[in-house]
């Protein structure tokens, strides 16, 4: 039986819903989306523009230019992964860094900013057999997603986790400094006026602070069998 499901994950910063969202995708052979690297995308191209920085936020520019900015994922075989592009120009590594991670809750919280993204999550949604995660997927934009995932895991087990995600691709960067980035994206994410980072009712909850993907995969197959085979 050949049931393609739409499967929405979502969380809070670094408690491994893309690891886990991209492992699904592997194991099904669905195509795998990071909401959130659209968000990046976004807040670097603001960085670029000047739109956006230390005590400066030029509405009136990312408004104009918010149709112009154009987002996709282009699979790289050399690594087996997607890749996010900004206006044809590969910014996986970019968006990464420190500086977009500064600024994004900021970005993500302007509301024709996050219309647009809705509008091209779904987009690639209408295909079926994805894997999207984010903050707002089970709740806003597939609502009616066949699974709902909510993750977490504790403060330090994630800082942990995204310290040595950029010291793997060698961004350097001070342990205090991650930590606190985490907890203030927790709170701007959790206190946004539009869409903010909550549980989907239906959603369920996978907290993997003392689990391992391998452990998190066995979970999720046997509920993943269930919804394919309509128990
Ligand atoms: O998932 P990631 O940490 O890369 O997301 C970066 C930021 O993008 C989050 O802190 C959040 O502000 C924003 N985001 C969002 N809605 C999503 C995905 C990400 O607001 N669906």
């Amino acid at each position: 039986m050949d049931k393609r499901l739409i499967i929405a994950i979502d969380g809070y910063s670094s408690s491994g819903k893309s690891t886990f969202a991209r492992a699904i995708a592997r194991e099904l052979n669905y195509i795998y989306i990071d909401s959130g690297a659209m968000y990046r995308a976004v807040t670097l191209y603001c960085l670029r523009k000047g739109y956006i920085g230390k005590d400066v936020l030029r509405m009136e520019g990312i408004l104009a230019d918010i149709k112009d900015i154009h987002i996709s994922f282009i699979y790289n075989p050399d690594i087996n992964e997607y890749e996010t592009f900004l206006n044809s120009e590969n910014i996986e590594r970019e968006i990464r860094g420190f500086e977009v991670s500064s600024y994004v809750s900021r970005i993500s919280q302007i509301p024709e900013v996050r219309y647009r993204m809705v509008e091209l999550q779904r987009q690639i949604g209408v295909y079926k057999g994805i894997v999207m995660d984010g903050r707002d997927i089970g709740t806003v934009v597939f609502p009616d997603a066949d699974l709902k995932i909510f993750m977490t895991a504790s403060v330090d087990i994630r800082a942990k986790r995204r310290f040595d995600e950029l010291i793997n691709k060698n961004i350097e960067i001070d342990f205090e400094e991650v930590r606190e980035n985490i907890i203030a994206r927790d709170i701007a994410d959790e206190n946004r006026d539009i869409s903010p980072l909550r549980r989907a009712d239906d959603a369920i909850v996978l907290d993997n602070s003392r689990m391992t993907v391998e452990q998190q995969m066995e979970w999720v197959t046997k509920i993943i069998e269930n919804k394919i085979n309509g128990r």
